[in-house]
């Protein structure tokens, strides 16, 4: 048994603990939790570290399969841009390539402290790592297509789905994007989600062209699928925004992780939080701000504080898969927000978006959570800094 002291504890499900402690086994698993009132009397094999200490991170929106495009993208292409750029370098991916660094970057997230990832994948390239990893990974299988073969994508989405799930990696089927996606493949993906309840995920409103292609069927997305020759006879603009084009197109009663929402008003993010029964936000601050110059408005979340969860998006477009770092980019935009706040969109919240909060995102007693000292914190403002940095004891 380990018995761990901060100046603070923050157990998330409960206020903060001055000078507490808190006993782990040899698996990481929560023993007790210790609120000694600022006195130590009870020291016996205590370690004591200077800084917080938090439950492990939950990522909530990750491409590990494009962990070999760091570097490769240039900063502010815009979203339209950064589709075309991908579509290249997509092409240049190989096995090896992909899954020297997909076993780099899953180390690399375990020592920023995350212990649960929320993963888009296209392939089955990351199903070796997944299966290594102590880290707990959700596989989104991802569909996409415009054109009238929805059966075959579906069938392919199947076949890679079964392919996770025999090895033993949770995992569903889920849509890609507004854009990406028919109406008839959408309502297939619809009724596969509701059969089995599972977990869903969509790239909502990463541009406002996504929003001027369903408005007018114009704008640098539609531009964009035009050069790479994806025929858009078929597809008719709706007159609406994105998210209202495409809102019946998904399942009310399962969990839904919006990812991005970097161009949704105030009156669509309460739309979503109206028609849906479980959706969550996913922010990806720094992604975002790499693609479209741009981060999200984080005022226009707040009132729905208890469904924001944190993303690092790939590597393709952010620098480090780091939640703390997500986290260091949300204060220094926005200055007012505390970080018992920020700490349970990137503990708590995730970790019940991917229904794994029966073991992660808080430190109480039963849990496994993952236990990371933050350091250089400023006890003053009660704040992380831009130094801030993460140890990991569990
Ligand atoms: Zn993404």
């Amino acid at each position: 048994m380990r018995r761990i002291a901060a100046n603070y504890i923050f157990p998330v499900n409960k206020p903060p603990l001055k000078n507490g402690i808190v006993e782990i086994d040899h698996n990481g698993a929560v023993l007790n939790l210790i609120d000694t009132k600022g006195d130590f009397t009870e020291s016996r094999n205590l370690e004591f570290y200077n800084g917080v200490i938090v439950p492990g991170f939950v990522n909530t929106h990750c491409h590990l399969e494009l962990s070999d495009l760091k570097g490769k993208l240039k900063q502010g292409l815009t979203h339209p841009g950064f589709i075309q750029e991908m579509v290249k370098f997509k092409k240049s991916h190989t096995i090896e390539s992909t899954n020297k660094t997909a076993f780099l970057e899953d180390d690399l997230m375990k020592r920023n402290g995350i212990v649960a990832v929320g993963d888009i994948a296209n392939t089955e390239l990351t199903i070796e790592v997944k299966h290594k990893s102590n880290i707990y990974y959700y596989t989104f299988i991802e569909v996409m297509g415009l054109s009238n073969n929805s059966e075959k994508i579906i069938i392919n989405g199947l076949d890679l789905l079964k392919k996770y799930q025999s090895n033993k990696l949770s995992s569903s089927i889920v849509p890609h994007a507004p854009f990406s996606v028919s109406p008839e493949l959408f309502e297939r993906i619809k009724s596969l989600a509701i059969q089995t309840n599972s977990i869903q995920s969509i790239h909502n409103q990463e541009s406002d062209s996504e929003n001027q292609m369903f408005g007018s069927k114009q704008g640098k997305l539609v531009d964009a699928f035009l050069t790479l020759g994806i025929n858009l006879d078929n597809w008719k603009a709706t007159g609406k925004n994105s998210l209202e084009s495409v809102i019946d197109f998904l399942p009310n009663n399962n969990t839904i992780l919006f990812v991005h929402n970097l161009y949704s008003s105030k009156n669509e993010i309460e739309k979503i939080c109206k028609t849906f029964k479980n959706p969550f936000f996913v922010l990806c601050p720094n992604s975002n701000y790499f693609i479209e110059s741009k981060y999200p408005d984080i005022e226009l979340f707040m009132n729905y504080s208890d469904k924001i969860t944190l993303g690092t998006d790939s590597l393709a477009s952010n620098t480090s898969l780091s939640i703390l770092d997500e986290m260091k980019t949300i204060k220094n935009i926005n200055s007012d927000i505390s970080f018992e706040t920020l700490l349970s969109w990137a503990t708590i919240n995730g970790a019940k978006a991917l229904k794994c909060d029966n073991k992660y995102g808080s430190i109480e007693i039963g849990k496994q959570p993952g236990i990371n000292l933050i350091s250089d914190f400023d006890f003053t403002k009660m704040q992380i800094t831009d130094k801030s940095s993460i140890k990991v004891f569990a």
